[in-house]
């Protein structure tokens, strides 16, 4: 490609195409470079994606967008080996004329994300990884080289939106290597059923649909997540935990999976299904502390390649989508006022950027990451199993008075963990979670 480009953007997922999407729909020239054979193929969700978001991008996107079900139901459980206690939250307000949240299929989804960007007036070009950025003797990023014949392509500003490994901006020395203790992996399959069996199944009838996300024993006393969530005619199924321990514990993503699929809470829902899919995934959990420097001369990062990623509250492709929005944003502004793209001007995004939901969510979770990494035997393993058997405690009808029951579950409570130690954790938590 002879042509010089306004932008070029490195990946066509969700933060890129929000990138590619704003910058195009604003008359800027933009290319965009994607791996995958399309837009997607290479791309794992669970996947709920957050209306309100897309919807500062594309307001009308419910017109076409592949969208499988509206959420009008969450359940969050603590599981432990053969129960799982829950808060379950539904509400008829969800049933609104512009949902709130969609599990999607990001295949499908980023098609379609794709052909809008490209309707934009974007070019995409896929089967085509960039191999490297290219900088000028001052070391200003000015475009990239790619793993296509021919020389480099220019642009004046690089987004880099390459997912959460990154490897461009590691080896661009744009950053520091991944850390296992800063990244899950998840695995996740799709099992298929006929729709009218997962409506009876989780209650839910139309395009309505139910998500369980899942915490406890299922996790091996590593720091990890399960989740289910119903699309039309599929479940997603899947759990994820940090790469340092999956490593540390000697433990397999699909050990864990194949547990989480054969417990009783979670075996009736998935009877009789078809599994088709697989597919594994990193996370970015290292929360706000891993952000890495956002911008530089030519160049700004967003999306899972700039860590943005709320783990607490299970939201990536919203914070990408918003990251990928608000870079092209401040792109914009600078290219309006005719100011080079220099590192200076680029910090406009990182002003922008902390301005929003996506940085003050993660700032306020700052502390989170490590407070459940170290103590995940307490929080995963331990309470529980406590939860657990508290609740049956409170349950069982066995004539033993009711004071006995509190004051076993007391004693149970103290014996895992000591006074002094319900202090401590609770106090942590709060400090953590304020
Ligand atoms: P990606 O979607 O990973 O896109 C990066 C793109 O860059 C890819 O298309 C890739 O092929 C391309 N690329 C990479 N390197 C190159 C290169 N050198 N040259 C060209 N192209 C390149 N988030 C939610 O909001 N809700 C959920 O329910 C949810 N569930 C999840 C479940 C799982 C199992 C996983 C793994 C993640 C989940 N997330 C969820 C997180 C969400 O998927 C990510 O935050 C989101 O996809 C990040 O978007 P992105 O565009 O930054 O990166």
């Amino acid at each position: 490609i002879n042509e010089e480009f306004d932008a070029i953007v490195i990946g066509a997922g969700m933060s890129g195409n929000a990138a590619a999407y704003t910058m195009a729909s604003d008359g800027l020239k933009v290319l965009q470079l994607e791996r995958g054979e399309y837009p997607g193929s290479k791309n794992v969700q669970g996947a709920i994606m957050y209306a309100n978001m897309l919807e500062k991008i594309i307001p009308d996107f419910r017109d076409d967008a592949p969208l499988e079900r509206h959420l009008v139901e969450q359940r969050l459980w603590v599981m432990d080996e053969t129960s799982h206690t829950g808060i379950h939250y539904r509400s008829e307000d969800f049933n609104e004329v512009s949902p709130n949240r969609y599990t999607i299929i990001r295949a499908q989804f980023d098609k379609w994300f794709s052909r809008r960007v490209r309707q934009a007036g974007a070019t995409l070009l896929c089967e085509t990884t960039v191999t490297e950025l290219v900088r000028d003797d001052k070391g200003k990023v000015i475009g990239v080289r790619t793993d296509r014949a021919g020389g480099a392509i220019y642009a004046d500003v690089v987004v880099l939106a390459e997912g959460v490994c990154g490897l461009l901006g590691t080896r661009g020395g744009l950053r520091k290597m991944l850390t296992p203790e800063a990244v899950a992996l998840a695995v996740k399959e799709m099992h298929f059923l006929p729709e009218e069996v997962i409506e009876q199944r989780f209650g839910v009838k139309g395009s309505e649909g139910c998500v369980i996300e899942a915490v406890g024993t299922i996790s091996h006393d590593m720091a990890g997540l399960g989740f289910l969530y119903t699309n039309k005619e599929s479940i997603s199924l899947g759990i994820g935990c940090l790469v340092s321990d999956f490593t540390a514990k000697m433990e397999s993503p699909y050990a864990l999976l194949d547990a989480l699929k054969n417990h009783p809470s979670i075996r009736p829902l998935i009877a009789g299904s078809e599994v088709k899919e697989y597919a594994a995934h990193l996370i970015p959990e290292g929360g706000y502390k891993a952000i890495p420097q956002l911008f530089g001369d030519g160049w700004v990062v967003v999306g899972d390649a700039a860590q943005l990623n709320n783990a607490i509250h299970r939201e990536g492709s919203n914070l990408a989508m918003t990251s990928g929005r608000i870079a092209a944003e401040a792109i914009i502004q600078v290219k309006r006022r005719n100011d080079p793209m220099t590192k200076r001007n680029l910090a406009l995004y990182k002003t922008m950027l902390d301005e929003s939901f996506v940085v003050k969510d993660l700032r306020k979770y700052k502390d989170m990451p490590a407070l459940l990494h170290n103590n995940a035997g307490n929080f995963f393993t331990t309470y529980p199993r406590l939860m657990s058997q508290a609740a049956q405690n409170f349950m069982r009808v066995d004539g033993t008075p009711k004071i006995e029951k509190e004051r076993a579950t007391t004693a149970a409570f103290i014996k895992a963990r000591s006074r002094l130690g319900l202090v401590r954790d609770a106090i942590r938590l709060a400090l953590a979670w304020r």
